[in-house]
């Protein structure tokens, strides 16, 4: 059994995205209904996390506070001024980003979770963690909220383990179904961290995320994207892990993984068009805490990302999390058999075909690595 850490807060759970249906505003011919980006899929997977008897065995981390200089390390001062107006208003911080009142108060401690996590796993006081956050970080960028995104969280936790705890470089592993667009502009001149993102070929930002994006000036060759076809299974998905996403780590290196953890690449997720299962994710988790074991005495976070099916979100949540802790939970996912049984979990040709290019992808780009 492994010391797995949790961050959690009730306070996540009060940022309020307001009158709405799915990612549209209520109104103007809306019929009001809830955001996307609501407290439900959180809060169950806590709620679950606490009926299968697991949290019991989890670390519990506690949360910090994000301070102006830990954000101001990826966002500009600008931005967190446009914040800090409209954490008393609420309103919009971006491209759909709306706020509440207090939701910099809330954004804060999201992004403190994930630090307090980094800080944990670098101490020792647990061997990997999951920080169980909200509102979620990695489509925000320096000056902008972007795709329900206030603090750029996992970048702002890689800076500080960076600048602030000695480590030489890190590696984040972004399998959220959508492009981790902010996670690679913080770090796009930056050889420090190697920023992978796995996703589904052109979905959120619009036209972002495709594999020319490799990094510039000394981050050339450093961020790798890695698109996927929109109905990509857990097969197709086992082997990209397997050979990109294994070999790029193990080629780097890092000395802490950050993985940006979304679970809309889940198969009944309704803003995404992939088709993940709890066993999927599980897999994936146990591969990154093999590399983990290998090159950085296992240090591995995980940060919540998206994920917007509420019925099946939790599952998908507890299998990763009892894969860290090494304890099963004793709790089946009721879903499992069903989406296992999707047509299309088996790897197809024209996927196998997109796998085989990325790999030369890597090859290319990893010649920049020293
Ligand atoms: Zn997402």
């Amino acid at each position: 059994m492994n010391r797995t850490g949790l961050v959690w807060n009730e306070r996540y759970m009060w940022h309020d995205t307001g009158n709405a249906a799915g990612v549209m505003p209520a109104g103007f011919g809306v019929e009001p209904y809830q955001h996307a980006e609501n407290p439900d899929t959180k809060r169950r997977l806590k709620n679950l996390l606490d009926a299968s008897g697991l949290a019991e065995k989890l670390v519990n981390v506690r949360e910090r506070e994000a301070t102006d200089e830990d954000i101001l390390r990826v966002h500009t001062a600008e931005y967190l001024e446009k914040l800090t107006a409209l954490n008393a208003t609420g309103g919009d911080a971006g491209v759909f980003t709306p706020m509440g009142r207090g939701s910099l108060d809330i954004a804060r401690l999201s992004a403190g979770g994930v630090l307090a996590m980094v800080d944990a796993v670098i101490d020792g006081e647990v061997d990997n963690g999951y920080a169980l956050v909200r509102p979620p970080g990695h489509h925000a960028l320096a000056n902008e909220g972007m795709g329900f995104c206030l603090l750029a969280n996992a970048a702002i936790a890689g800076y500080h383990a960076l600048d602030n705890r000695g480590l030489s470089k890190i590696a984040f592993v972004d399998w959220d179904v959508h492009h981790g667009n902010g996670t690679q502009a913080a770090f796009w001149e930056e050889p420090r961290a190697l920023t992978i993102s796995v996703h589904q070929d052109n979905c959120f930002p619009p036209d972002s995320g495709p594999v020319e994006e490799i990094g510039e000036g000394a981050g050339e060759g450093y961020n790798l994207n890695l698109p996927m076809p929109a109905g990509s299974g857990v097969e197709a998905y086992l082997s990209l892990f397997k050979q990109v996403v294994v070999p790029a780590l193990e080629r780097y290196q890092p000395e802490l993984i950050i993985v940006p953890c979304g679970f809309d690449a889940g198969a009944h997720d309704p803003l995404g068009r992939q088709m993940m299962t709890t066993a999927g994710f599980a897999n994936l988790t146990r591969m990154l805490m093999d590399v983990a074991a290998k090159y950085c005495s296992g240090r591995l976070v995980l940060c919540h990302e998206g994920g917007y099916n509420a019925s099946t979100v939790p599952y998908h949540g507890l299998g990763v999390i009892e894969t860290l802790a090494d304890t099963p939970s004793g709790m089946e996912d009721p879903f499992e058999p069903l989406l296992a049984e999707l047509g299309g979990q088996d790897l197809q040709p024209h996927q196998a075909a997109v796998i085989e290019s990325l790999l030369g992808h890597l090859n290319t780009v990893s010649q920049h690595w020293g």
